[in-house]
């Protein structure tokens, strides 16, 4: 499978490693205990730098998407018609991503989805998937 891959930062590289091993993680920040997505370095609800990494339940809803059929980017073009997805975590912060498995035009908002992660050798990307009823 081909698709762009991320290049992890200093912030990010966490992240993409536990995406290695198969695990979401989130930022904590141990001031004000605000769940934090995107990866950064300093809280954006109280402004601290303690931010510390944890497990996160991989659990989430979809809160919107869109459905591409012509590919975003040349390496994707084997995958359309594909779904970007905003997922709201069960922590509280969204992400982007997609959902596979699923026809797209049997989403809804709302739907309840878990993490999972495709390997293209190189790197691990979090995608997800409609939990069954
Ligand atoms: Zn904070």
């Amino acid at each position: 499978m081909t698709r762009p891959t991320p290049h992890p930062s200093p912030v990010t590289r966490p992240f993409w490693e536990a995406c290695a091993r198969h695990e979401l993680v989130l930022q904590r920040c141990a001031a004000c205990s605000a769940s934090v997505f995107y990866p950064r370095s300093v809280c954006p609800v109280c402004g601290s730098s303690r931010l510390g990494w944890e497990a996160a339940s991989g659990t989430g809803t979809l809160y919107s998407y869109t459905v591409a059929r012509r590919a975003t980017h040349r390496k994707l073009a084997d995958r359309v018609p594909y779904v970007i997805a905003i997922v709201e975590l069960d922590e509280g912060p969204r992400l982007t991503s997609t959902v596979v498995g699923t026809d797209p035009d049997d989403l809804t908002i709302g739907a309840r989805l878990r993490v999972d992660f495709e390997d293209d050798g190189t790197v691990s990307v979090p995608v997800f998937r409609v939990v069954a009823p």
